[in-house]
């Protein structure tokens, strides 16, 4: 059953028109010269959005976690130390991908809802081969300072998780120092999920695994699959593209590059900010660190007394809207709002913010 809703919650937002159109077109082959054109076209406009001039930029054909799983068994020699900072879910999980690699992990941990102590996780260890971060942690609604950390990194590959990040908020992979990067569709850049944007430079390519453990996500095979434009020289068969879920990428990434990154980081910016404003103007509490709270994913603490089940399934069958549990230790006290690629518009911020306060009597 195809049902018409408001996907305000931290997954999958309403896509970009553009994207979801280009899942209709007639499928193409996937060695057909016109789609070999979307996929060259595809990672040249994920270049513009990582802020990089990496040859190696591609799609990878699996959700975010896979392009995760990527960037570490491609980099992690045996025994390997690798720190990772774990400011919520997704830089735990980092720590069990790392780890399944091989990797001796140093993990720093933080409270939840704070940003990563950049000091801290450069003090970790003194020689780490990696150094590893989540840019935007969605469980949380965190952003932290990628910049601070390419900066101090010294000889250690910068492994940057920008999932919930990429075209939401400003990101830029050669200038921040970024190595290796992985991303999801299904966020901000408002395509459905199923791709990993992944980038790679030089730098850690030469540094990497020989024969990693995954044949599917061995990098030095993916360059043929992607052709010229991963800089390998030709294209070899790989494994059969998604050819659907690339066409609506291309559509996604068409939309934002017309838009302009700078207007599309300004319109999440001004969404966020309304909704959060306006959360707190009701008298709620935001569970991020002032000073770094995501735009695009917003967290916000469930008043005491509140049965946070029965708002967010009344804002789901009286609006349509769905918003988010908490994730972890937090599930039933805080809502993560996602204000993401589409979404990321004044009407949806009030439309939420109303339906809140209707639930809420505020
Ligand atoms: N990293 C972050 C920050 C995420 O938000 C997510 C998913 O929400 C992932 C990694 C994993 O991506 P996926 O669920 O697409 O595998």
């Amino acid at each position: 059953m195809i049902t018409e809703r408001f996907l305000f919650g931290p997954g999958p937002s309403n896509p970009y028109p553009e994207a979801t159109a280009a899942l209709g077109l007639p499928l193409l082959g996937h060695l057909d010269p016109a789609f070999l054109e979307i996929m060259d076209e595809t990672c040249e406009m994920l270049r513009t959005v990582w802020g990089t001039d990496n040859a190696r930029t591609l799609p990878i054909s699996a959700t975010g976690s896979a392009g995760m799983e990527a960037a570490f068994v491609n980099t992690v020699h045996p025994g390997d130390v690798a720190v990772v900072a774990v400011n919520g879910l997704f830089g735990k999980r980092m720590c069990d991908v790392a780890s399944r690699a091989g990797a001796e992990v140093v993990a720093v941990e933080h409270d939840w809802g704070q940003p990563v102590d950049v000091e801290r996780v450069l003090a970790a260890h003194p020689a780490p081969a990696i150094i590893a971060a989540v840019h935007a942690e969605t469980s949380t609604g965190v952003r932290s300072d990628i910049a601070a950390l390419g900066a101090g990194k010294g000889d250690a590959l910068l492994i940057t998780d920008a999932v919930t990040s990429i075209a939401g908020i400003e990101l830029r992979a050669d200038d921040w120092g970024i190595d290796v990067g992985y991303a999801g569709t299904q966020k901000c850049l408002g395509v459905a999920p199923g791709l990993a944007p992944f980038t790679i430079n030089d730098r850690a390519f030469a540094r990497r695994v020989e024969r990693p453990q995954s044949w599917y996500l061995d990098l030095g095979l993916l360059g043929g699959y992607v052709g010229e434009a991963s800089g390998s020289g030709g294209r070899t068969y790989h494994h059969t593209a998604p050819v659907a879920m690339v066409a609506s990428l291309h559509g996604g990434l068409t939309r934002v590059l017309e838009e302009g990154l700078p207007a599309v980081w300004a319109r999440h910016e001004e969404a966020g900010r309304l909704l959060q404003d306006g959360l707190e103007e009701i008298g709620l509490e935001l569970f991020a660190a002032k000073g770094s709270r995501l735009p695009e994913l917003t967290t916000v603490k469930v008043p005491e007394g509140v049965d946070s089940a029965a708002v967010r399934r009344q804002l789901l069958e009286r609006h349509n809207i769905e918003i988010g549990a908490g994730a972890g230790a937090y599930a039933s006290t805080v809502w993560r709002i996602g204000l993401m690629g589409h979404n990321a518009r004044p009407d949806a911020a009030m439309l939420v913010l109303a339906a809140l306060k209707e639930a809420l009597r505020r």
